[in-house]
């Protein structure tokens, strides 16, 4: 095997949207999977209090020995609370305690830059960091945001005729200004699609048009088959390797890899 580049640093993509249940944490651990069997090194973090990508890569947050928390409060070491699980990747685990890091983190300065620095760390550790979003614009997604050089928008395509994501751009813009210059928005990807829904279809069609946004392609289908995956500790990738879902989403993630 020749050497690895040193000089080539992971490229770090937040997975982001305000809204809770649009598939952020779905396609963090589906496109990590899809990262890993394409040869890359991925590692997953889990900046949501709840905890389910930790979860669904079949760790149990309650019974973590570090977590996120404790590396954003100076309790430990980023590099020691890394695990490494079952579908090839390495994840940076939550816990319940994450839920109160923000205001531990809002006595301290410079806090939007912490996560930056984490990565920046262990950049040559990997090809791909991808980061899973809580449901807000606080402090840890300001710091994703920060630490990023792309942003990735789940949305599912009923609600992508809502200009939901108005909210969103604007925290966009002002990270830009203030935080970080080189966030690119990768684009809006259009989640928990059915295609026999004429409406959706139409929406779909305009989408680009409506946010002047950059669409990922394919839309990933509604199917039952991701609602399974995560009680198994495994990705739809692993659990239904064969599904339209997961299709969609290596395609996707190829799509990805193209553009960053
Ligand atoms: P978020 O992280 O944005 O809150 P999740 O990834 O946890 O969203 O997804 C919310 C729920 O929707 C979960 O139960 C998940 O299994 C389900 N889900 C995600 N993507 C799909 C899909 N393409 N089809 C059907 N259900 C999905
Ligand atoms: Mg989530």
């Amino acid at each position: 095997m020749p050497p690895r580049s040193r000089t080539k640093g992971a490229v770090v993509l937040a997975v982001a949207n305000q809204k809770g249940g649009v598939a952020k944490t779905t396609t963090v651990a589906s496109l990590g999977a899809a990262f890993a069997e394409l040869g890359k090194r991925v590692l997953l973090v889990d900046l949501d209090p709840q905890a389910c990508l930790t979860f669904s890569l079949g760790v149990d947050p309650e019974s973590v020995e570090a977590s996120m928390h404790d590396v954003l409060t100076g309790a430990a070491e980023f590099g020691d609370i890394l695990l490494e699980c079952a579908d090839g990747v390495d994840l940076a685990p939550s816990s319940i305690e994450l839920a109160g890091t923000e205001a531990v983190l809002l006595a301290r300065p410079g806090r939007e830059f912490i996560l930056a620095g984490l990565f920046a760390d262990h950049a040559a550790d990997y090809d791909i960091i991808l980061l899973d979003c809580s449901p807000s614009l606080g402090v840890l997604t300001l710091g994703a945001l920060t630490a990023a050089s792309g942003l990735i928008i789940p949305m599912p395509c009923e609600m992508l005729g809502h200009r939901g994501v108005g909210q969103l751009l604007d925290t966009v813009r002002d990270v830009k200004k203030l935080l970080n210059k080189k966030l690119k928005i990768i684009g809006v990807l259009p989640t928990m699609y059915d295609g026999r829904s004429a409406h959706q279809q139409e929406v779909l069609a305009d989408v680009g048009q409506r946010y002047g946004l950059p669409v990922l392609a394919p839309p990933i289908p509604r199917t039952v088959r991701f609602a399974e995956a995560p009680a198994v500790g495994r990705s739809i990738l692993e659990t239904a390797r064969r599904s339209k879902g997961a299709a969609a989403y290596r395609a996707v993630a190829k799509e990805i890899l193209a553009r960053t």
